[in-house]
């Protein structure tokens, strides 16, 4: 390496976002030290992403930390928690300073945007792999789990879905499109906005919550399996981007949407008595979301269309253990 692990950790990671009260130890001692706020509680994440797995090889660094570290916030999000603090454990192949400027740049971009500070890590030579833990704050008792829905909630999810799953295609060289959609897709895959102010929200008034990572179907069968439950989703009303529409036929989209993965949006319960509570409230917000379904007493998620007629997708989601 060019640069020893000392000089690179102060080069590229120490100092470069406002110092934080909370934060009484960050980077540089053995440990860290932060306060919790009196009343709160910490909420905390871990993922990874693997070069070849998560990503392809080539990947731009700079999209490559986004994506790590908007994968965590995306989590605390569906907890209902506000971000605070990450670490970042760093495995590269060589301490290459282009690849670290730029991967530093994307993941102080998106950590100070999201108001969360880097308080330490780890930085170790292999295989390029990513793995961060995030630290979310909540009002003691008030973080929002999978397992609160009950029969006949509402279910929602944010924005659309569909669209990180043909990014990956696109990725994979398996779509073309003209060089704005193409763009716009990569950048859904590679750049997802995690829903933190909206999952900041939505916890005052939602049963369960969950991020859709996996594919809606897939976790949308994790939050109804976590609350004992199953669910009932309309697939006429799973939302999807204009641009998805213009490209894929009908089949080939609600595929997309029901099952591909990496699309980072929030998918929720609601009672039916808080739901006019909450539309009112989303009036303000950039995000949209959409009625998709309704939690049922019997276990599975079931596909229908408009007309009742029960619809079958080929496949649910991604697993990393079962393909
Ligand atoms: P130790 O040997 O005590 O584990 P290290 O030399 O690994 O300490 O790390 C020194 C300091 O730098 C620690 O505070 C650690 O948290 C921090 N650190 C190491 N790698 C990173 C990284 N990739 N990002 C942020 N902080 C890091
Ligand atoms: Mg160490």
């Amino acid at each position: 390496m060019s640069v020893n692990e000392f000089e690179l950790i102060a080069r590229y990671f120490t100092g470069r976002q406002d110092t934080d009260h909370n934060v009484i130890l960050g980077i540089g001692d053995d440990a860290a030290v932060v306060n919790v706020p009196p009343g709160q509680q910490l909420v905390v994440t871990a993922d990874t992403l693997n070069e070849g797995i998560h990503f392809p090889a080539g990947t731009g660094a700079a999209d490559i930390a986004h994506k790590a570290l908007a994968v965590n916030l995306s989590d605390l999000a569906a907890m209902g928690a506000s971000p605070a603090f990450f670490t970042l454990s760093l495995c590269m192949p060589l301490a290459d300073e282009v690849w670290l400027a730029e991967f530093s740049r994307g993941l102080f971009a998106l950590a100070t945007a999201s108001d969360i500070r880097l308080i330490g890590g780890d930085t170790t030579r292999g295989p390029l792999s990513i793995a961060i833990t995030a630290l979310g704050l909540v009002s003691t008792g008030t973080a929002i789990s999978r397992g609160g829905a009950r029969a006949g909630h509402a279910v929602y999810v944010s924005g659309s879905v569909g669209d990180g799953a043909i990014g990956l295609r696109i990725a994979q060289g398996e779509l073309t499109m003209n060089g704005e959609d193409n763009d716009y897709f990569l950048t859904r895959l590679h750049r997802p906005s995690p829903r933190i102010r909206l999952g900041t929200m939505l916890a005052a008034h939602v049963s369960a919550m969950i991020d859709v990572s996996d594919g809606l179907l897939a976790d949308l069968d994790k939050l109804a399996t976590a609350s004992g439950l199953g669910a009932r989703v309309e697939v006429s009303a799973v939302p999807v981007s204009a641009r998805a529409e213009a490209y894929l036929s009908h089949a080939e989209l609600l595929h997309m949407a029901l099952a591909g993965g990496d699309d980072y949006e929030l998918c929720f319960t609601v009672a039916p008595d808080r739901e006019a509570a909450l539309l009112q409230q989303l009036q303000g917000f950039s995000v949209p979301v959409t009625r998709i379904g309704v939690m049922t007493a019997t276990a599975g998620v079931e596909c229908v269309h408009a007309d009742g007629q029960v619809y079958h997708p080929a496949r649910r989601g991604y697993d990393h253990f079962h393909h």
